[in-house]
């Protein structure tokens, strides 16, 4: 459903994305992981036009990706994506953090909009903060309001940029918990993170990624026993 191919992105002189090829499957769930600076958060935002590629095509549900503003808006409401910041809106409700994407982007009407809010804040587990605001809740619900929005929309694919990286250690695991479910549910993800728990526990595949490159894409049980470059391997041994 996701297909990139020889994509490359320049920031200035520096090539931060090196002729990139990345397929992803329907129903695939795919777990990035790498150095700093390796360019997963530059991967993943070149899938909805967060960041636009220099060369290469990215493709998304059969819709190629180019400067055609039709294209990155068809293409931005099929993909979901969540970042390490929870990014809600303050001054709204967790309700109204929900139902109001649905209204402006999918022109669904208001009562409509919060009933499938409430249904999807009730598969993150958090049905009783509808009525706070973002501020009166821990970071691990605000980040599954987060994803909760983003489901809002129904999107084909979510797009997570280390999702857990911004929370305190006892809230990483009721939001892994919730991807874990959204993954067992069969949703198509691409999840940057160093997780690697989880990645061993939801990936179908694990791409490695160094300066620009993607290194190697496996199998977890390959990647994590059997990795295929030295690089991977060095890498593995400062993280695990
Ligand atoms: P991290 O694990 O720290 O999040 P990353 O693998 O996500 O790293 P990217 O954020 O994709 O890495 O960055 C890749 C390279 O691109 C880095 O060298 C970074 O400094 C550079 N870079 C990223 N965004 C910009 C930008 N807006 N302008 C200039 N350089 C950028
Ligand atoms: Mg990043």
């Amino acid at each position: 459903i996701v297909q990139l191919s020889g994509v490359s992105k320049w920031f200035g002189a520096h090539q931060v994305l090196k002729e990139v090829d990345l397929q992803v499957r329907t129903g695939e769930r795919v777990v990035v992981c790498g150095p700093s600076g390796s360019g997963k958060s530059t991967l993943i935002r070149c899938i909805n036009r967060l960041e636009k590629h220099d060369s290469g095509s990215v493709t998304v549900d059969g819709v190629e990706l180019s400067e055609n503003t039709r294209n990155i808006a068809a293409i931005r409401r099929e993909v979901g994506m969540v970042f390490q910041s929870f990014n809600l809106f303050p001054h709204l409700t967790i309700l109204e953090n929900c139902a109001l994407p649905q209204i402006r982007v999918r022109g669904v009407k208001r009562a409509l909009a919060e009933e499938k809010a409430m249904s999807y804040l009730k598969r993150v587990h958090i049905p009783e903060q509808a009525h706070k605001y973002p501020s009166q809740l821990s970071g691990g619900q605000q980040q599954r309001v987060a994803i909760a929005r983003s489901l809002c929309l129904e999107p084909k694919v979510m797009l997570f940029d280390e999702p857990t990286s911004a929370l305190d250690p006892e809230m990483i695991k009721e939001v892994l918990d919730v991807i874990i479910e959204l993954a067992q549910s069969g949703m198509t993800m691409i999840c940057v993170t160093h997780e690697l728990g989880f990645a061993k526990k939801v990936a179908d595949s694990i791409v490695f990624m160094d300066d620009g490159s993607i290194v190697e894409k496996s199998p977890p049980e390959e990647f994590f026993t059997n990795p295929k470059t030295q690089r991977t391997r060095e890498f593995l041994g400062q993280i695990l």
